[in-house]
């Protein structure tokens, strides 16, 4: 069976060990599997990504030894792409503008906590599409707009197939698991700024670049639960998740962006090689 995972760091600083351990991660499951491995550059939050750490991760990431195939993804490339995906969710009518400032979006959740889906990261905010003659009007007034997804229309679409799907989880054991997208309530699907997400991006091109495997941080699992159903409603097909543990310091804290002398590059200066990197994180 094919095998093909991925990389897909947002360079919005210098890599660290935990990057490190989540790429030779996926780089030694695609080995194991005879696989393919690729890098992609998910830089869709133009105003936090900067090309010197663009250019410092393929530095890093060759300098720890590991190898990828040409050319790279890079999101940034892409938004039309992505507009093209948000304009048959919009076609679909799965979709609503939302006009409301995050401030709004969170006074409305504390005012009615029972309307809102129990989040991972807490409520999650559950909407519904304007009257048509209050969109006019903003629109018309050029006020900005997120795209969300409306989980009471997905799941209309996808009529009896939504209650029954399911993802497959590799975590030492295969397991195949209900997912319940609804815990996300109407997750932004493209944001006012970008025109996409991050869900959206990375499940399109996920699915344009033939990923069989997702390995990532396990901070990332439950976004599989929204990412099954963007497949089931764009016909992408399914992929195969593994979600590995986020890699902490000596003290138990996860390693950060903040952490300047966890850098690969403060690493590599303080003269560690890529094997003892490597040996540091569980490689051999
Ligand atoms: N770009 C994401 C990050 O840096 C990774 C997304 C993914 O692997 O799906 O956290």
């Amino acid at each position: 069976m094919a095998f093909v995972t991925r990389f897909a760091p947002s360079p919005t600083g210098y890599l660290h060990l935990g990057h490190a351990y989540s790429a030779l991660t996926a780089y030694r499951a695609a080995q194991a599997a005879n696989g393919r491995f690729l890098l992609r550059i998910e830089d869709i939050d133009q105003t936090r990504c900067r090309p010197e750490f663009e250019a410092a991760i393929y530095e890093d990431l060759a300098w720890l030894g590991l190898r990828w195939e040409a050319p790279v993804r890079r999101q940034s490339d892409h938004f039309a792409d992505y507009g093209a995906a948000l304009d048959r969710l919009i076609a679909m009518g799965v979709v609503y503008r939302c006009f409301k400032t995050r401030k709004e979006v969170l006074d409305e959740i504390a005012r009615a906590p029972h309307l809102s889906a129990a989040g991972p990261d807490g409520p999650a905010y559950v909407g519904a599409p304007l009257a048509a003659d209050e969109e006019r009007a903003l629109l018309a007034e050029g006020a900005p707009f997120a795209w969300r997804l409306s989980i009471a229309a997905a799941r209309d679409r996808l009529g009896a197939a939504f209650e029954t799907l399911s993802f497959l989880v590799e975590d030492g054991r295969a397991q195949r698991v209900r997912a319940r997208p609804q815990i996300f309530g109407d997750a932004v699907i493209a944001r006012k700024d970008s025109g996409t997400s991050y869900h959206l991006a990375s499940v399109h091109d996920d699915a344009t670049q033939g990923v069989t495997h997702v390995i990532r941080g396990e901070d990332l699992a439950a976004a599989a639960h929204l990412h099954r159903l963007l497949q089931a409603l764009l016909g992408y097909p399914e992929v195969v998740y593994r979600h590995h543990p986020l890699m902490t310091d000596d003290t138990g804290r996860r390693y950060a962006k903040r952490d300047k002398s966890e850098t690969l590059r403060a690493l590599r200066a303080a003269g560690e090689t890529p094997a003892l990197i490597r040996a540091r994180l569980g490689f051999r």
